[in-house]
């Protein structure tokens, strides 16, 4: 079965966040299951300098003009480039200018891609006719309206990473937009009098998946549902939660060159000697336990939590290390912390993947206070590397980590701890608990054992995803009669 997975990021070419790992990862896991998972993704500047092998492919005539497709191959992974320099190739992110503006022209970028996909699979490449199209978040929100409106039937699956990220511009985009004046309805990519990318790929696709089961719960409520609560629970069983995972090649803790000491869970011990090193690099008092943050610092990320409890935390003899990068002023707050507490608080901001590795691999325990979290990686990365996951009882940290209860410690399946309230006092009663649970080494030992046994891998969300392409496969030719 062929799929064509539409996306804006995917690691290690290009990465903001979650999103990037998955659909980096996606179809190496896919073809273990018979997928042929190939990539739809723009030619950012830079992009194709770290592909292996770069081809031209075809010339695309689309609605909004002309583009041409590159066939590149990245570890055994076919992606396909969608070259428009005036509209990706300049500086900055792929969202974000240089000075940290989005894109004045993002609406046309990321409509170009929904366009190249949905030509794509009504066959500008010959040889690769996709029997599937996976669209992720809102940049590749209209690739099931730029379907629709050519009448063609590939299915589509949208899926939603993060439902606070809409895609929403003004109407008068609309017209440019190449799509039948009909689509811009209630039914449609109409938004409360805007066009929203993820409301089209919302409302024209033949199933919606997120990225855990309580997440697409979450979504169906007013609080939570980013305004797409009504629609999505009137899709009723199109919406699906599937858990995602992280590449168990690049986290595994026994090959890791990243950090200093690989070990096994059998071989904890050697756990140890990363803390040590960590607590060298950050110049940190040997002798206590660790608590660390790596994190996107944003409001939703509950950054700001930690900053309010950091002088407790520090208080109740953890030490504290910090890696993020985002907002300025909680990038701001959290230097603060570090230079008010040399010795026991470590910072770093800005972005580095082996240092997030080298935390995972020493930190006692990752606190994760998300006020909403779609599913989160970064706990996942946390339990297969035995660092014991603080989480907010929310979306996919609900879905991940079980909670140290009495019945979770007496069947010996906890491997970690939800907070009872997402606060400050929250974090500081769940360090209690960890004092507790530290203060009983075979209790802590079990835990650790159980986290690092969970099945976090990728391979378990691509089983789940090939089943649901198999559905439309096999339902052929009413795939949209899919309920
Ligand atoms: P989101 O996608 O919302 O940022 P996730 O937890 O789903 O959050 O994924 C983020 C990924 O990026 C995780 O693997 C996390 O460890 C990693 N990460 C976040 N911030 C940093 C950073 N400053 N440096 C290195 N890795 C980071």
């Amino acid at each position: 079965m062929k799929v064509l997975s539409v996306c804006s990021e995917m690691f290690p070419l290009i990465k903001t966040g979650g999103l990037a790992d998955m659909t980096g990862a996606l179809p190496a896991a896919l073809a273990g299951q018979g997928v042929d998972m190939r990539v739809l993704l723009p030619a950012y500047r830079g992009v194709a300098l770290s592909l292996e092998s770069c081809t031209e492919l075809a010339a695309l005539d689309l609605p909004l003009g002309r583009a041409g497709l590159r066939h590149c191959r990245m570890q055994g992974i076919d992606i396909f480039l969608l070259d428009a320099p005036a509209l990706y190739d300049r500086p900055g992110g792929p969202y974000l200018d240089a000075a940290g503006q989005e894109h004045p022209d993002n609406w046309k970028r990321f409509a170009l891609l929904a366009q190249a996909a949905a030509a794509i699979a009504c066959g500008a490449l010959p040889g690769w006719v996709p029997d599937v199209v996976h669209a992720h978040d809102w940049q590749a929100g209209l690739c099931a309206a730029c379907l629709r409106a050519q009448d063609s039937e590939t299915p589509v699956i949208q899926t939603i990473h993060n439902v606070a990220f809409a895609g929403r511009f003004p109407a008068a985009i609309f017209p440019e937009l190449g799509l039948p004046e009909g689509f811009f309805g209630i039914d449609g990519v109409e938004f409360y009098g805007d066009v929203s990318f993820l409301k089209a790929g919302l409302a024209f696709s033949d199933l919606v998946t997120t990225v855990s089961p309580t997440y697409a719960e979450e979504l169906t409520r007013p609080a939570m549902g980013g305004g797409f609560d009504g629609l999505l629970r009137a899709r009723g069983a199109d919406l699906v939660g599937i858990l995602n995972g992280i590449d168990s090649g690049e986290w595994n803790p026994e090959t890791d060159p990243l950090i200093t000491r690989q070990y096994t869970a059998s071989r904890l011990g050697q756990r140890q000697v990363n803390r040590n090193s960590l607590y060298t690099a950050f110049a940190l008092e040997d002798g206590r336990p660790l608590v660390a943050m790596v994190s996107r610092l944003t409001d939703q990320k509950g950054v700001d939590l930690v900053f309010d409890a950091a002088g407790d935390i520090l208080g109740r003899g953890f030490n504290l290390i910090i890696l993020g990068a985002g907002d300025e002023a909680h990038e701001t707050r959290a230097l603060a912390v570090g230079s008010a507490h040399p010795g026991r608080a470590g910072v770093h901001v800005g972005y580095d993947e082996a240092l997030a590795h080298r935390i995972q691999a020493g930190t006692d325990a990752l606190l994760v206070p998300s006020r909403f979290e779609p599913c989160g990686l970064t706990q996942m990365c946390a339990l297969r590397y035995g660092a014991l996951p603080i989480v907010a009882p929310t979306g996919g940290l609900v879905d991940s980590v079980i909670d140290a209860s009495p019945v979770a410690l007496a069947q010996n399946v906890a491997t970690g701890l939800h907070l009872r309230e997402v606060s400050a006092t929250g974090i500081l009663f769940a360090l209690d608990r960890l004092t507790a649970i530290l203060a009983n080494p075979p209790c802590h030992q079990q835990m650790i054992r159980n986290a690092m046994k969970t099945d976090v891998s990728l391979d378990r969300t691509a089983a789940e995803y090939a089943a649901l392409y198999s559905r439309f496969h096999q339902s052929e030719p009413r795939v949209r009669a899919l309920a």
